[in-house]
């Protein structure tokens, strides 16, 4: 009975290895399970960054979900390490201002614009950078052809004294050109240098730490010296551009380094996870061969009992056995303990690494998100910048395009504000720059969006919303300005607004239904203005 009950104990023992050994795999598949979670997590953590980046996580997501062996994942890691690496050499398709990668902001921060060696880095990369800002305004203001004999001056200037003093020649020549037939009866119709110049820095996304420097300019271009700083501005706004560079590339290299961190645990993790692999593989072999000897003791076993004559050496010969089958079993028990210890222990060793790698991906995250939030707002007004306002255009139009519902848009100008800010002061103006953007918010639907376009500028998308009911919402707003009672040091200061209204019909581009509500607003502004007219 005795022997029946050890043989009975053994093979549930050998059952119950096998079992443990099923489990471990279990517990490996969890555990690849995990990794490709963190990694999924690293994809998401990126996103967004970089519209070529984008289209490699989204492969790498595919892959996370499809891929059966953690290696095939090295490889479009490493590729997306490469993509961070080359984010901001070409920041065209996120391009704010919407000229594509040739405009103003294509060539200060595209490819091409690597500084000359100069004098010093940072002199030559300011130089560089100004004689681009410069070759941007006389092509634009002046027009290619009579820009033509400047910008050949412009591109030979290699000191910042010359760029200074072709800088002086542009705003001189300036001085004469039309507004180009805007909505403007002030002054003699012709855009100041200074103005010009507050224009250009409009067209500039600068980061929140740099935001006191852009003041700082703006308010040098606002004050009633600005007519005699235009050089200087011109190259503070050249230092602001070069340094918002910098900060492009310092972000890039803190993700790049991420990323290569991940890259490298990545390897670690599937070097760690290769070895239990091949730990688990000995643990089969190991099991296999504790079978075959248990095997051949029974055998023996069979073989005693057809041998045996007497019941004395059968007894002898089946204790033999049973001892020889308890000694392989105690064997074969230890090294299994160590093995499952080892593998615990390293399993232990992976989850904190994975966890580390989620935390750090989380923080990025977070962190991305915080600086894409911020960048999408206007400091002075606390609405959404032009950034934000291209983006959500583009979704707007995306929508209109696939579901038919109409889609209007409005396009707002302070009336008389360079009034407000020549009898009460700039600061007077900024206030009631703000007042208007928040009412403007606070009058507007949930599903509506409106963004400071420019420097009194505001334009407003309004989805779901055919003409008619475009223009009662926009009189609505425009009452409330009117209305609104503004004051600035206890002396009231009336201010009105007016716009222009289109609607999107078939076949148009963002560009014509701005372009008409643009020409709306001049006649607006022709009619005697605190009035909306529709295209
Ligand atoms: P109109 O009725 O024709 O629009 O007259 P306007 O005086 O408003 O003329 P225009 O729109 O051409 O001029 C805009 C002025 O707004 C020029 C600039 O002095 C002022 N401005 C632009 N941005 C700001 C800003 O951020 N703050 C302040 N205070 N003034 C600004
Ligand atoms: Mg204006
Ligand atoms: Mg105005």
């Amino acid at each position: 009975m005795l022997e029946h009950a050890e043989k009975h104990d053994w093979k549930r023992r050998y059952l119950d290895n096998v079992e443990a050994l099923e489990s471990r795999e279990r517990q490996w598949l969890q555990t690849e399970a995990f990794l490709r979670q963190g990694l999924s997590r690293l994809a998401l953590a990126a996103d967004g960054v970089d519209p070529g980046l984008d289209r490699q996580l989204n492969e790498l997501r595919g892959l996370l979900r499809a891929a059966r062996e953690t290696e095939s994942l090295r490889e479009p890691l490493e590729r997306i390490s490469e993509s961070v690496r080359h984010l901001g050499d070409g920041h065209a398709e996120g391009e704010p201002n919407g000229r594509g990668g040739h405009g103003l902001l294509g060539r200060l921060f595209g490819s091409g614009a690597t500084a000359p060696p100069g004098p010093g880095a940072a002199e030559g990369r300011r130089l560089h950078i100004a004689r681009n800002l410069l070759l941007e305004l006389a092509e634009d203001l002046l027009g290619q052809d009579a820009a033509a004999d400047l910008v050949h001056r412009i591109e030979q200037a290699n000191t910042e004294v010359q760029v200074y003093n072709l800088g002086h020649e542009l705003v001189t020549r300036l001085q004469p050109v039309a507004r180009g037939g805007r909505y403007s009866s002030a002054g003699d119709g012709t855009w100041q240098p200074h103005e010009v110049l507050l224009r250009l820095l409009e067209h500039i996304e600068v980061p929140t730490e740099l935001g006191g420097r852009y003041e700082y300019i703006r308010q040098m271009l606002l004050g009633a010296a600005a007519p005699d700083h235009t050089e200087e501005a011109l190259m503070a706004i050249a230092g602001l551009v070069a340094d918002i560079r910098g900060r492009a590339h310092k972000d890039r290299a803190e993700i790049e380094t991420f990323l290569k961190q991940v890259t490298e645990r990545l390897g670690e993790i599937d070097a760690a996870f290769q070895e239990n692999v091949e730990h688990q593989r000995e643990g089969y072999e190991e099991g296999r061969e504790f079978g075959r000897n248990v095997d051949l003791e029974v055998n023996g076993i069979e073989e005693s009992v057809n041998r045996s004559q007497d019941l004395e050496s059968l007894k002898g010969a089946l204790r033999q056995r049973l001892d020889g089958i308890r000694a392989h079993v105690r064997e074969h028990r230890e090294t299994e303990e160590r093995r499952i210890s080892d593998a615990e222990r390293q399993v232990e060793r992976l989850n904190d690494r994975l966890q580390s790698v989620q935390h750090e991906s989380d923080e990025l995250r977070r962190r991305l998100k915080e600086e894409r939030d911020l960048a999408m707002v206007d400091p002075l007004t606390g609405i959404a910048n032009r950034f934000a306002y291209n983006e959500r255009l583009q979704l707007e139009v995306a929508r209109w395009k696939r579901y038919g519902s109409p889609l209007a848009m409005a396009v707002w100008d302070i009336d008389r504000f360079k009034d407000v800010n020549d009898h009460y002061g700039h600061q007077a103006g900024d206030k009631a720059l703000a007042l208007i953007a928040q009412l403007i918010r606070k009058h507007i639907r949930e599903t509506d969006f409106v963004a400071r376009y420019g420097g009194e500028e505001f334009v407003l998308l309004l989805p779901e919303t055919a003409l008619p009911a475009a223009v009662a919402a926009a009189e609505h707003i425009r009452r409330a300005v009117m209305d609104s009672g503004f004051h600035y040091e206890d002396e009231p200061v009336p201010i009105t607004i007016s716009c222009g209204i289109s609607e999107f019909r078939t076949g148009d581009t963002p560009q014509e239904v701005f372009g008409r509500a643009d020409a709306a607003l001049y006649r607006a502004k022709a009619q005697g203005r605190n009035r909306c007219v529709t295209d």
